[in-house]
């Protein structure tokens, strides 16, 4: 017998027009390129995203269409946000941070009709154009009095401010069906190439409802939330949906992210939650260095993107009083996979073991379903010993890279690439990961990108890759280099050969000369036993 409950579909303009008018004088906060602070409430921001709709339309951007971004956390980008995937256009946000060879393949391959960005990516922008085809015309985030003059663009250059003003508030937001795709975000995968991960407004407003859960990034009405994390990275970890389906302030902290430009943001705004990377906490815990309790309104931290040390965490819960919240996800995940709340019977345990529990990555809410596996791809044990390839699957988990020939699942489930044990209580840890990549920072640098530069070098024989550990940025490329025989390359010399060949920040931080590299059965280099003998180098210089 059917069920008789109405059928209303999942959508993420439905987010928007409940902030509207249910949370319509609720405040968000922006620091604006321009270097001002900029506040508006949500019924400012609905109102100027269906200006922004009908501006889309105006550009001609067809249902489906890719509208692309490059952005930090700004008001304007959260309009845009809300425009492209309301109106049935994707939104897709890019990475500024990859290198302007990257960034135009992966323009193209989306086929981003439209790209709107901050006055801070101009020169980016004016590096990628020649090298793109698919976009028609670029926006400017910015108003009239900003706009740059003698930008050399190849298409026009548009004023987003211009097109807000241009255009009606009214807009009726199109009752599209709930699987049509709302966003995508492309990956620094282990392949050379970036691959594309393409949400859906069903997959998007379920994560947002289970991510806004108690024991999941826990947010309310009354909270003042700081997404630190990019939106251009997995929708800042779905925290623009999360505040507008629970009322929440929201706080933008634009490009300013270092400790002390935050630890002003939180003051001044009262925030209550944050979420990033733990490399910009670093930055924020050496502001506020010596200055016990120095937080007056901020209750929870999350952080994610790579591992939490303990030491973090510590310094946060003892000498700030701020709850630390491990999570762990994936662009594939939406990206919420896991988070570190505690179970009642873990509240009990000593400061010591609480903080081995929340080293972990933690346990899935519902919508979220993991496994462990063995070599044989038998499921293991969650005895806290066994470690194994962890899988996924879920509402707002990928089954398909967008426009790839690659399959991305195996028997239906999602494999993360990373190693993990489980324990009784269902909490998963991170031991390890068998995808060869490097997390610099919260943002990817692929050991095959450096690995293909380093052997362009004549001089080179073999060249292997890998992540070392570093005290600010979790992980860095060191590059383990044989050399031709008599060869008197020096590490500067092969160093400053990546100039102008990957991203500054994406260049290995030193060269080890090694006689020779271990090789496996088949010929392919064995990195475990590399990271073993070098992942240290960072750290202790050997
Ligand atoms: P991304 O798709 O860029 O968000 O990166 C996802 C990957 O980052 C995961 O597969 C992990 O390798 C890593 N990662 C994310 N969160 C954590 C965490 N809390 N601890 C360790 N690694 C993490």
């Amino acid at each position: 017998m059917e069920g008789l409950m109405m059928q209303q579909p999942l959508l993420v303009a439905s987010l928007l027009q409940h902030a509207e008018r249910h949370h319509g004088t609720q405040e968000i906060v922006s620091r604006r390129v321009e270097g001002d602070i900029h506040r508006y409430q949500y019924r400012d921001l609905a109102r100027r995203a269906r200006r922004l709709a009908n501006a889309l339309a105006g550009l001609g951007i067809a249902p489906g269409e890719r509208v692309g971004t490059l952005a930090w956390n700004g008001y304007r980008h959260l309009e845009l946000y809300f425009a492209a995937s309301g109106s049935g256009a994707v939104l897709h946000t890019l990475n500024p941070r990859l290198h302007v060879e990257q960034l135009a393949y992966i323009i193209e391959h989306a086929e981003d009709r439209v790209i709107f960005f901050d006055l801070s990516f101009l020169a980016l922008i004016q590096s990628v154009a020649p090298h793109v085809k698919s976009p028609k015309v670029f926006v400017a985030m910015t108003d009239r009095e900003h706009m740059p003059h003698a930008h050399g663009l190849p298409i026009p250059l548009l004023c987003h401010e211009d097109l807000i003003d241009l255009h009606s508030d009214v807009f009726e937001w199109p009752a599209l069906d709930e699987n049509t795709a709302s966003s995508l975000c492309y990956t620094s995968g282990t392949t050379a190439r970036p691959k594309g991960v393409l949400y859906s407004h069903r997959s998007t407003v379920l994560h947002t409802y289970a991510a806004a859960l108690p024991d999941s990034l826990n947010c309310a009405a009354r909270d003042v939330i700081l997404p630190v994390v990019p939106m251009f990275h997995v929708n800042a970890w779905g925290l623009p949906y999360i505040a507008a389906m629970v009322g929440a302030k929201l706080v933008l902290p634009g490009p300013a992210l270092d400790g002390k430009s935050l630890y002003e943001l939180i003051e001044a705004e009262q925030v209550t939650v944050s979420a990033g990377v733990p490399t910009v906490w670093q930055g924020l815990l050496a502001h506020v260095e010596g200055m016990a309790g120095a937080f007056s309104s901020m209750r929870r931290t999350i952080i994610g993107g790579a591992p939490c040390p303990t030491a973090m965490t510590a310094a946060f819960q003892e000498r700030h009083r701020v709850d630390v919240l491990h999570a762990w996800g994936m662009t594939e995940l939406s990206p919420v996979g896991t988070v570190c709340s505690f179970r009642s019977h873990q509240l009990s345990l000593s400061t010591e073991e609480r903080y081995a529990v929340q080293a972990k990555q933690g346990r899935p809410v519902f919508g979220i379903d993991m496994k462990i596996t063995g070599a044989d791809g038998e499921e293991l044990a969650w005895d806290n010993a066994a470690a194994g390839d962890l899988l996924v699957r879920g509402h707002w988990v990928t089954r398909h890279y967008f426009r790839s020939d690659e399959p991305a699942l195996q028997e239906g489930w999602f494999p993360t690439g990373d190693v993990a044990r489980i324990d009784a209580d269902g909490f998963m840890q991170i031991t390890d990961r068998s995808k060869d990549v490097i997390k610099s920072g919260g943002e990817w640098i692929s050991s095959t990108e450096i690995e293909n530069v380093a052997y362009l070098h004549p001089e080179v024989t073999s060249a292997v890759c890998i992540a070392a550990r570093h005290p600010k940025w979790d992980e860095r490329p060191l590059l383990l280099v044989v050399k031709k025989p008599d060869s008197t390359l020096a590490a500067d010399e092969l160093l400053g050969f990546f100039d102008n060949k990957v991203a500054k920040w994406c260049k290995p931080d030193a060269v080890v000369f090694v006689e020779t590299v271990p090789l496996g059965a088949t010929g392919k280099v064995l990195k475990n036993q590399l990271r073993d003998q070098f992942s240290n180098y960072y750290l202790t210089g050997s």
